[in-house]
């Protein structure tokens, strides 16, 4: 990895409080398991010893987190030494985003001396394309909307649907950027990808700021829960007012999480959805559960509610070729 790529790993990662208390949480679910399955250590012993060592499914989520809670703390050290408010780490900003053209740039420039370096270097780049104006807001929304870093370039043009399933991707094309949609089918499906395409396509038509926004479902729910051991910053509230509000929401990997159709998870998940449907707004859904798996695993009323935003047509079944 060379040393931007590094360094844009270490800004995309959370903090370290937060990835403290997810590795605390992971260790104790590790825990958990261990006395369930009497041995996760030798379960693992004997993984390593039946997949090639590249394969391995080892690394869990404890060593995961261990790993990305040293990076944290090496992005630490390197903050302390920056300027004061100084948030990209030596890189001039943060959020590498596409403009109309492809050119790469950062979203957001930083207020340090490199960040008005790469400024002057982003506003000669725009003043070359004819909508810089149009450009630079698009970035910014792309940017807000917190769209994950291995989907930046995505959109619907470079889908692998348009040989595989013609059909599908035409009504796509064709989609009026307000029904909502449901994809569902195995992991590397390019589930995701398509929530970006078309959150790409609805940004083609239209620019409001603070338009979209995704959110990995399990995300989402931790940080409602973030919110409950701190006393400044977002509320739970706010929190709620963002993901209702925005006019298009990407809900990645819904019915990932352990949840029971009553309980704290069930009852967040159907304040958001329940509050879009009634308010008409478009989200798009995706999970690796069909829609009668999900019922009986998050509830009726919420999956009602999803059947209702989407119509049959747009709850989508993904199969064929793991595109991963
Ligand atoms: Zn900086």
């Amino acid at each position: 990895m060379n040393d931007q790529k590094h360094t844009i790993l270490l800004q995309s990662l959370p903090s370290t409080e937060v990835l403290r208390a997810r590795l605390t949480r992971a260790i104790q679910d590790r825990d958990r398991g261990h006395q369930q399955v009497s041995g996760w250590a030798s379960l693992r012993g004997l993984a390593s010893q039946l997949t090639p060592p590249d394969l391995q499914p080892l690394t869990g989520p404890v060593e995961r987190l261990e790993h990305y809670l040293q990076l944290a703390e090496e992005r630490d050290s390197i903050s302390a030494r920056r300027p004061a408010g100084c948030f990209c780490l030596g890189l001039g900003g943060r959020g590498r985003a596409f403009t109309s053209n492809g050119t790469e740039l950062w979203a957001e420039t930083c207020g340090c001396p490199e960040g008005r370096v790469e400024q002057v270097k982003i506003t000669n780049t725009l003043a070359h394309l004819a909508d810089a104006e149009a450009t630079v807001r698009k970035l910014r929304i792309w940017r807000v909307a917190e769209i994950p870093d291995r989907f930046q370039g995505w959109n619907l043009a470079s889908s692998p649907l348009h040989t595989s399933n013609p059909k599908l991707m035409r009504t796509l094309l064709d989609w009026d950027c307000q029904r909502s949609w449901y994809f569902w089918g195995p992991y590397g499906r390019g589930k995701t990808g398509l929530a970006v395409g078309l959150a790409r396509l609805a940004l083609d038509t239209q620019d409001r700021p603070g338009m979209m926004l995704f959110r990995a479902v399990p995300q989402l729910l931790s940080e409602i829960r973030a919110t409950y051991s701190r006393d400044e910053g977002q509320t739970e509230a706010d929190l709620l007012a963002l993901y209702t509000k925005t006019p298009l929401l990407i809900l990645d990997d819904l019915g990932a999480e352990q949840v029971k159709p009553t309980g704290w998870v069930a009852d967040r998940l159907y304040q958001i959805i329940g509050d879009r449907h009634a308010n008409d707004k478009t989200t798009i859904y995706t999970s690796n559960l069909d829609i009668d798996t999900l019922r009986q695993k998050i509830g009726d009323r919420i999956c009602w509610r999803i059947i209702e935003m989407c119509g049959e047509d747009h709850i989508v079944e993904l199969r064929g070729a793991n595109l991963r």
